[in-house]
């Protein structure tokens, strides 16, 4: 194979290019400096031009702004640099613009390849890991995150064929800022992201959805935020509002915690500091699912319920919830009723508050139960979202958080380079 062929091939360019000159450029007395690959491209003859943003075929302007390069991948010990005259085309919608080249997106200084592995390696660990391997800065990677996902999201619509959605929100910064998530139930994918949690967020949702598709929804799953509801039941008065596990589950659990403080207050001013410390340690025990505790841990509970009744009752009221939701609907819809007499008598006011909570919201638990939309999507979207944000330490601007979950949630992290065939 001819050198100028086997070049190609390793630095994956397509066939319309043609290798017109390499050099290495290698300082032999620094053996820091690491050797640096310089490959001058241009496009075939009968290359046709096409314009750099809407890659509309166009006729040949002229020959722009001169020569331009693009960091390539790296090739072994070397690091890489394409270089090519960026002619312009007059595109009929765009005018004088710099001409697609094969090899990189618009407006670029690194070619699509590296982008997208730079990109894929920050989806796949964090954008600094990326940086590092790459020798870029993290603000390049940030900034090709937010280019990908943005192009991504122009190539394909998430929001067809939407039958059921869960709608939450996340925080992304300290000080309440947060952004509303869509998920599709199905796909398990986030599909719509966007900064502020309120009426108007979730009606730009509706907007770009559009009525007729909206029109397809089934369900909605939300927890009880007014804002969300609110808007649902306007734009899309033919899906049933379910209220999620995931949410209800938090409720009764923060039930059971404002029981512990009430009754750690108790203990420490009838001044048994012992009995108070032990009891301020069972927050853990208590909060967690009984399936999830160790032998000793479960020996705690049993404990309770001859050490603290009122704190047994609150974590059975707890546990006996989470049970009666994976009930038949028959079956559930008579626990539930139980359920809240039995809340409702428990003497206990936090459970007594939820149960009336409970009341208001039963209509959209009942259609939880019967369509078995447990949120268990939206609530592994939003761990993944806190590992995103805590990767990051915590995002100045949404859009760079936003990209990020569309890009690793939305399934719209590049491929590696090598898996398209080119
Ligand atoms: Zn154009």
């Amino acid at each position: 194979m001819r050198p100028n062929k086997i070049l190609k091939k390793v630095l994956g360019l397509g066939l319309d290019v043609v290798i017109v000159d390499r050099d290495l450029v290698d300082d032999e007395h620094d053996p820091d400096v690491r050797p640096h690959l310089r490959v001058e491209l241009r496009l075939r003859v009968n290359h046709r031009g096409r314009c750099g943003v809407c890659g509309q075929p166009s006729p040949w302007e002229d020959q722009g702004g001169g020569r331009r390069s693009w960091r390539h991948l790296d090739v072994g010990y070397a690091t890489c640099e394409l270089i090519a005259d960026a002619r312009r085309v007059d595109c009929p919608v765009h005018g004088a613009t710099v001409a697609a080249v094969p090899w990189a997106r618009h407006d670029t200084a690194f070619t699509r390849a590296l982008e997208d592995i730079v990109v894929h390696d920050a989806v796949v660990s964090n954008k600094q890991a990326a940086a590092d391997r790459y020798g870029l800065s993290w603000r390049a990677v940030n900034n090709a995150c937010v280019r990908l996902a943005e192009e991504a999201l122009g190539r394909v619509d998430l929001l067809d064929g939407l039958v059921a959605i869960a709608i939450d929100e996340v925080k992304y910064k300290k000080g309440h800022r947060y952004l509303t998530v869509v998920c599709d139930h199905f796909t398990g994918r986030v599909i719509w992201a966007a900064k502020g949690r309120s009426k108007k967020t979730v009606g730009e949702f509706f907007d770009a959805l559009g009525p007729l598709r909206a029109a397809q929804l089934q369900f909605v799953t939300a927890d009880g935020a007014d804002w969300i509801r609110t808007v649902v039941a306007e734009r899309a008065p033919d899906a049933i509002v379910c209220l999620d596990t995931f949410h209800l589950i938090g409720w009764a659990t923060k039930a059971v915690d404002e029981v512990r403080r009430v009754e750690w207050n108790v203990l420490r001013k009838a001044g048994s500091a012992d009995a108070a410390k032990e009891f301020k340690g069972l927050r853990w025990v208590l909060l967690r699912n009984w399936e999830n505790l160790s032998g000793r841990q479960r020996g705690v509970i049993r404990d309770l319920e001859r050490a603290n009744r009122r704190m047994f009752r609150a974590w059975q009221l707890k546990e006996e919830l989470r049970d009666l939701m994976r009930l038949p609907l028959v079956a559930a819809r008579a626990a539930l009723d139980r359920w809240l007499a039995w809340a409702s008598r428990s003497k206990l006011v936090p459970f007594v508050k939820l149960a009336r909570t409970i009341r208001h919201y039963r209509e959209s638990i009942e259609a939880t139960i019967e369509w078995k939309l447990t949120n268990g999507i939206a609530q592994s979207n939003n761990a993944a979202i806190g590992r995103i944000r805590s990767a990051a330490r915590g995002f100045q601007h949404p859009k760079a958080f936003i990209a990020m979950i569309m890009l690793e949630r939305g399934g719209l992290a590049p491929e590696l380079p090598w898996s398209v065939a080119s």
